[in-house]
């Protein structure tokens, strides 16, 4: 076996093999091929989607006139009818599955993180299959960001936090193809990518079909997974034996290898824990001094700050261009370094009437994207 540690995401379609209900019989063929890989010695983290589809189907025309559940209502309704199902295929090989529901925050805020880390660690230990999803019942806004809104990118985050070496985004398409398979009957495969740069960014299209990720969140998950040094595959879960195939090391779907050596728990931590709430636009100068220096950023070299944050989140830092340069946890709030921005970082005191150090951010706490 190549692979040690596998999180394996299936994706809405997949599981409702392009119907509107959970398709049990694709399921289970998911299930027995999990079931190898842990015979095979892989220890899997599922990462399962299909709550909204089943909540939906499940309430069908059982909602009472004038009712309209909301998006919420309908996953809470369906994920417990997920977990069943799981359980009950599962259990025909007499694997112990757990559900493990998680929110932007839980990944978000260090506390959270370690818990959730320490959870899932535990599960895999006692031998269970930790199933996660979003924790749809409770997140509710990707502008508030409190969502995360796919699993595409959930699925990396717990690669990540699981300190997986192989992601496999299972669908119901190939992988990436060169230009739309649908449109153009020409369409290449794209066996391998390197670097998942603006070029191979601008090739995914837009999100489609009955779940919430297209190419483009899977490419989005691949970066984030890829950059914590986790391979990375996106291939078709239809395919019969491809989860076991892939963790052989097997060539199927696109391969995206990870990014140099495994980046230490701290970094890895940074990258899971990207807030939308706003980021840092530094000045050109300080673009370079990260990304050739490897220096921490100072307020010096801080040119403005976009949306609100609070100390000790952790935001990307983009260039004037709007190319991001980083991601770090900050040690200052937005308000607090729009107002020492630009100044020498021995005026912080004096301006804030406290420090919370040098740094705007620690190169410790930074990673460069
Ligand atoms: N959490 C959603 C669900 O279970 C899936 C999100 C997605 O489709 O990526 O239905």
């Amino acid at each position: 076996m190549r692979y040690r540690r596998v999180v394996a995401k299936f994706g809405t379609s997949l599981l409702t093999a392009g119907s509107k209900r959970l398709d049990l019989e694709s399921m289970s063929r998911l299930v027995g091929q999990v079931v190898r890989l842990r015979a095979l010695g892989a220890e899997v983290v599922v990462v399962s989607s299909g709550a909204q589809a089943a909540g939906r189907h499940r309430l069908g025309n059982r909602i009472p006139a004038g009712a309209s559940p909301s998006r919420q209502a309908i996953a809470s309704v369906g994920q417990s009818h997920l977990m069943q199902s799981w359980d009950e295929l599962f259990d025909w090989h007499d694997t112990v599955v757990a559900q493990v529901l998680l929110t932007r925050r839980d990944l978000s805020d260090r506390l959270g993180y370690l818990n959730a880390r320490n959870t899932l660690r535990d599960l895999i230990e006692a031998g269970a299959v930790p199933i996660v999803n979003e924790n749809d019942a409770v997140a509710l806004d990707e502008v508030l960001a409190t969502r995360i809104g796919e699993n595409d990118s959930l699925g990396a985050y717990v690669a990540n936090l699981v300190d997986a070496d192989l992601l496999v985004m299972l669908t119901d398409v190939d992988g990436l193809y060169d230009s739309d398979p649908a449109r153009n009957p020409a369409a290449k495969l794209l066996r391998r990518v390197d670097r998942i740069d603006a070029e191979v960014e601008a090739i995914a299209g837009g999100a489609r079909g009955a779940g919430t990720g297209g190419m483009t969140t899977k490419l989005t998950a691949a970066r984030i997974a890829v950059q914590a040094g986790v391979d990375v595959v996106i291939a078709n879960g239809r395919e019969p034996g491809i989860l076991v195939a892939i963790a052989e090391g097997e060539s199927k779907g696109t391969y995206f290898p990870a990014a140099g050596d495994r980046i230490e728990s701290r970094k890895r931590w940074i990258l899971g824990n990207i807030s939308r709430a706003g980021h840092i636009v530094v000045d050109q100068g300080a673009a370079a001094a990260l990304r050739e220096r490897g220096r921490s950023l100072l307020p010096a070299g801080v040119a403005g700050v976009a949306g609100t944050f609070d100390r000790g989140e952790t935001v990307e830092i983009h260039d004037p261009a709007g190319r991001r340069v980083a991601a770090g946890t900050t040690n200052y709030g937005s308000d607090e370094l729009a107002r020492i921005r630009g100044l020498h970082s021995e005026r912080i005191t004096e301006t804030l009437g406290y420090s919370y150090g040098d740094e705007a951010v620690h190169r410790d706490n930074l990673v460069l994207l």
